[in-house]
């Protein structure tokens, strides 16, 4: 059993900042409004996620870390609609399986448990108080899996794919306080308070908070919001374009393009922007269950979503007076 979660491990979990995202995910939907991501040495050594949500209950423990097993889908139809950022209950079971785990948790009204899995087995749990919500230590990442050490990237390169996926995930929910630090030191802090200019703001800097402008745009099918940079700022590639689908940030590259087709002709070549492209939709109408990180969907519809995604761009930017 432990091989097979190996082998679901790689797919899921190839990197620090996947184990990052998924962890941060969790705790999204146990419904926290406060979550602290700590990590030591480009989170091979060590990632700590802790958060104020639901908690996981004594007796539910053990299938949380089973694969395949998730408190989130329950039928055929769920499947079809998923509206959490997980539904395939292999992340737990993924990161267990290459990696030491400790889990603090506690429920609203539960005792609280304390529990040590290794290398995909459990080795203790135990009754222990603390506040609600839950805390997951994961050290020595890959540590039975060599092969995978090879794979990654220099800690610098590791260090940044941790901080890019944070940076989204807060872009994605300025309603949650997020904090993200190295070893202690703070790199991220949002406020929480749900305004995107001011999370923006603590992402990317306020001088560039400063220079976006608000889009927005509905359909029958589609409500799109977000903040996207005036034609003078931009970027030399187009990973500042976060297009975040019911809060998940997906990979798209025509909607990346139909942001970008907002502009005209006041994009230069090789200039991207900035924006921040947040999209409800139907559940029903996407199928995350295209790949197991879940970054590519698809969608029902991804035409008409790209024409009002551009149009929204090029009437803020007319609005503007840009
Ligand atoms: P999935 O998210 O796809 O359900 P995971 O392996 O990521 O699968 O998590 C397994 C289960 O563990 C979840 O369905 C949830 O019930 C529980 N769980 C994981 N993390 C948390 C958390 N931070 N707070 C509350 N429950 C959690
Ligand atoms: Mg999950």
């Amino acid at each position: 059993e432990n091989l097979s979660n190996q082998i679901a491990a790689g797919e899921v979990i190839e990197r620090p900042a996947s184990v990052v995202k998924e962890l941060v995910e969790n705790s999204i939907d146990a419904g926290a409004s406060r979550i602290r991501v700590d990590f030591v040495d480009s989170g091979l050594k060590q990632i700590v996620v802790q958060d104020n949500g639901s908690g996981i209950a004594k007796d539910q423990i053990d299938l949380a870390f089973t694969r395949h097993a998730t408190s989130k889908i329950n039928n055929e139809h769920d499947l079809f609609n998923v509206a959490t950022l997980g539904f395939r209950g292999e992340a737990l079971a993924s990161i267990a399986a290459v990696a030491h785990i400790e889990i603090l948790t506690n429920t609203a009204n539960g005792i609280g448990s304390r529990a040590v899995f290794s290398g995909g087995s459990k080795l203790t749990q135990e009754d222990g108080a603390s506040a609600q919500g839950t805390k997951i230590t994961v050290k020595d990442l890959f540590f039975n899996t060599p092969a995978r050490l090879k794979y990654l990237r220099s800690p610098r390169t590791e260090m940044v794919k941790i901080v890019d996926i944070i940076n989204r995930i807060a872009l994605g929910y300025p309603q949650i306080a997020l904090t993200l630090s190295n070893k202690g030191k703070v790199l991220l802090r949002t406020p929480g308070n749900g305004k995107l200019p001011q999370t923006v703001a603590t992402v990317y800097g306020r001088h560039i908070a400063e220079k976006m402008v608000a889009i927005k745009n509905d359909d029958s099918d589609f409500q799109v919001a977000g903040l996207i940079s005036k034609p003078e700022l931009t970027r030399s590639t187009r990973n500042f374009i976060s297009i975040l689908l019911n809060g998940r940030y997906i990979r798209n590259f025509k909607l990346a393009t139909a942001v970008m087709d907002g502009y005209g002709s006041k994009l230069t070549a090789k200039h991207y922007p900035i924006a921040i492209i947040s999209i409800k939709v139907d559940p029903l109408l996407v199928d995350v269950n295209v790949h197991p990180t879940k970054q590519e969907v698809r969608l029902s519809k991804e035409k008409e979503l790209g024409r009002l995604i551009t149009s929204a761009v090029s009437a803020a930017l007319i609005d503007k007076g840009q």
